[in-house]
């Protein structure tokens, strides 16, 4: 097994109401998949720079063992 790390963010740690958690690879990925659950669940057309600030801050990087093959 080899440790693959991953950005995680959990919306929780943003603002209430909202368990959806996200682990994504790299931090294009992170971006393009907070921006459509942006839209999605809480109706936000672009993620204002003071949020997408608060996001950074509640990423975290996490390590992860995955199996080869
Ligand atoms: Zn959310």
């Amino acid at each position: 097994m080899t440790k693959q790390s991953y950005l995680e963010v959990s919306c929780t740690d943003i603002g209430p109401g909202c368990g959806a958690m996200f682990r994504v690879a790299t931090e294009e990925e992170f971006w393009e998949v907070g921006r459509i659950h942006a839209r999605l669940a809480h109706g936000l057309q672009e993620v204002p720079p003071e949020l997408a600030e608060q996001v950074r801050k509640a990423t975290r990087s996490v390590e992860v063992d995955v199996r080869e093959g």
